[in-house]
């Protein structure tokens, strides 16, 4: 069984915004939650593979556990803002990325204990038995989505996006999915920018025939469009920490 667990599936302002009193916000303060910035990670036998790393924390997360390998989707803060703190751990930790000139603040000048290691598109990683393909998606900065594929499901993690390319599209055609996750950061009112619109990402997901179809990368003005306009979607938005068993 491959547990995927989400630490956080929201944009990188995450929800509640700081100060922000729109409905959304305040429900989320009410309620006692928060969407933070986009983490996830699978655990098998004990081990855990990061799929990004958008959240401060990770390092106290994951104390004492073994992470044997964090497959970044970019160099955006709110992917991998934790591997400031995560990079002094005392283990070596593999992390595979998209190639970038800079990365993110001063991470490939002081590297510590993270190796990195740039792909190539559509190149395969096999981690602890899984196996990671990178797909080129279209952001403002080079972005991957991984096909991940283990004994028992195979998952494609499709963020951040404004489009997916044709070779993307058909990679994954040639697939048999179980569940597809995807970019889905802006409401409808928003047909262009770095991210796709939730009508937009249902498109794609049409496409696939996966038995599980999930948007992500939320935000407030999305989920406040969504409620304000009584909008009902086709596919549902994960939410913050949320955990599913393949
Ligand atoms: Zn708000
Ligand atoms: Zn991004
Ligand atoms: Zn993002």
């Amino acid at each position: 069984m491959l547990k995927l667990k989400f630490l956080g599936s929201a944009d990188s302002a995450g929800i509640p915004v700081h100060n922000c009193n729109c409905i959304v916000c305040e429900k989320y303060r009410e309620e006692k939650r928060v969407n933070l910035s986009t983490c996830a990670y699978l655990e098998l036998n004990k081990k855990v593979i990061l799929l990004d790393a958008g959240i401060d924390s990770i390092s106290n997360i994951f104390d004492k556990k073994r992470i044997s390998a964090v497959f970044l989707t970019h160099f955006h803060a709110d992917h991998c803002m934790g591997l400031l703190r995560l990079r002094y751990s005392k283990d070596r930790i593999n992390c595979y990325h998209p190639k970038d000139e800079y990365g993110f603040s001063d991470l490939f000048k002081h590297k510590h204990s993270i190796v990195y290691t740039p792909l190539e598109d559509f190149q395969e990683i096999i981690i602890e038995g899984i196996s990671f393909t990178a797909l080129p998606l279209k952001h403002s900065k080079n972005c991957y989505g991984y096909f991940i594929k283990s004994k028992t499901v195979q998952l494609a993690y499709l963020t951040d996006c404004f489009e997916i390319p044709q070779k993307t599209l058909e990679f994954l055609s040639s697939k048999k999915l179980d569940a597809v996750f995807i970019d889905a950061c802006y409401d409808e009112s928003i047909k262009k920018g770095n991210h796709l619109n939730y009508l937009q990402a249902t498109k794609i997901l049409d496409k696939f025939d996966a038995k599980q179809k999930y948007l992500m990368h939320t935000s407030h003005t999305t989920k406040e469009y969504i409620e304000k306009n009584k909008i009902s979607l086709k596919y549902r938005y994960i939410k913050g920490n949320e955990s599913f068993l393949f």
